[in-house]
């Protein structure tokens, strides 16, 4: 069977998880990435280090491999469409023009006819003044943010002289959902109507960043069945190849909202690899590489622990039990904040 070599752009931990799966289906890949420390040097067959938008590094990443992914959405869209002029780029780059504006984004969402919380525009401090019938809400630049970073949650007008908004930035006014709790959808296209559909998980976060993920997510069968729904059908408005992932709100009466969409592996989706006889990785190198797809058998329940900052160091050379699996990112620096590893427990 052809084997293509993988370019991947982008050294994280997904960067890293991507390449360990295509290993295992004897893929080769390279990561480009700009940051040389990045974990992805350790797990890639060959790393490149260089900045996004220089074109000559490029060129010989492009030199090197076959066809290119990525594991992280907010790659400069020039330079995703001038790599795919040289390979072919999967996902397609024009779903990275949707989602790396959470207005399009949302505007995107809603055009399909699915529910979004309701949302505003923001390009100064009189749209904001004129927006109080929102709050409270949660502020968000419209580019660029992850983990909650670039989000202020403003529960009154009183509070909008305090936060010291920079107006050369564009942001997205959202009216903050009640929460009952917060699912995601992952899932893996192959084509049209193809699917691997993973059960929805439930996240739970500590300040805006993923702490907790546990299937199965606890809600009504309506809600499992209708996130999965949607979340198909936005793969398929967007003609998404490979493994991407819908975050969902349910609110206190039990109403979905689609909250973003990721055009790539989540974190939410780690517990795949221990609980899935396919896991979200697998999946998506098969996808994008043209291998045939295997039938999805969930094996056991599962939670997920994020370690964050100095969490790390609590559980390095700890002795773990057999349904306890340890992941190191194997990351320089311990940052506060930064997702550093994760550990996945299985339970019968
Ligand atoms: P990021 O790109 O940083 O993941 P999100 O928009 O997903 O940004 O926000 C991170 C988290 O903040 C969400 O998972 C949720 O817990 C909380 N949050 C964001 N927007 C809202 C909202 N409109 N209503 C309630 N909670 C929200
Ligand atoms: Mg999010």
């Amino acid at each position: 069977m052809y084997k293509p070599v993988l370019g991947i752009i982008g050294g994280g931990q997904l960067g890293s998880m991507l390449s360990q799966a295509a290993k295992k289906l004897d893929i080769r890949t390279v990561i480009y990435c700009d940051d040389p420390d990045a974990p992805g040097q350790h797990f890639a067959d060959e790393f490149i280090f260089g900045r996004y938008d220089d074109y000559n590094k490029l060129r010989e990443f492009c030199y090197k491999i076959d066809l290119i992914t990525f594991e992280f959405e907010n790659i400069p869209f020039e330079t995703l469409e001038n790599l795919n002029k040289e390979k072919k780029v999967i996902p397609y780059p024009k779903i990275n023009k949707i989602v790396q504006n959470r207005l399009f984004e949302k505007d995107f969402i809603n055009k399909c006819d699915l529910r979004t919380t309701k949302y505003v525009y923001i390009k100064n401090i009189k749209d904001l003044e004129a927006s109080d019938n929102y709050f409270p809400a949660l502020l968000k630049t419209c580019t660029l943010g992850y983990d909650g970073k670039g989000q202020f949650k403003i529960e009154n007008s009183d509070q909008i002289s305090k936060l010291n908004l920079e107006f050369n930035k564009e942001y997205i006014l959202e009216k903050l959902v009640n929460l009952k709790t917060e699912i995601s959808v992952v899932l893996t296209r192959y084509g049209h109507q193809r699917y691997s559909i993973y059960d929805p998980i439930e996240n739970k976060h500590e300040e805006q960043i993923l702490k907790y993920s546990e299937i199965p997510a606890k809600i009504d069968n309506s809600i499992l069945e209708k996130s999965k729904d949607w979340a198909s059908i936005l793969a398929e408005e967007l003609d998404y190849i490979g493994t991407m992932c819908v975050e969902f709100f349910v609110d206190i009466n039990d109403n979905l909202y689609v909250n973003e969409i990721a055009p790539r592996v989540h974190n939410s989706g780690h517990l795949t690899i221990n609980a899935y006889n396919v896991s979200q990785f697998e999946n998506h190198i098969r996808a994008v590489c043209g291998i045939e797809k295997i039938e999805l058998k969930k094996i056991c329940d599962a939670k997920m622990i994020n370690l964050i900052g100095n969490d790390i160091n609590l559980y390095k050379g700890k002795k773990f039990n057999d349904n306890e699996f340890f992941y190191d990112y194997l990351k320089k620096e311990v940052k506060e904040k930064r997702k550093m590893g994760h550990i996945t427990i299985l339970k019968n």
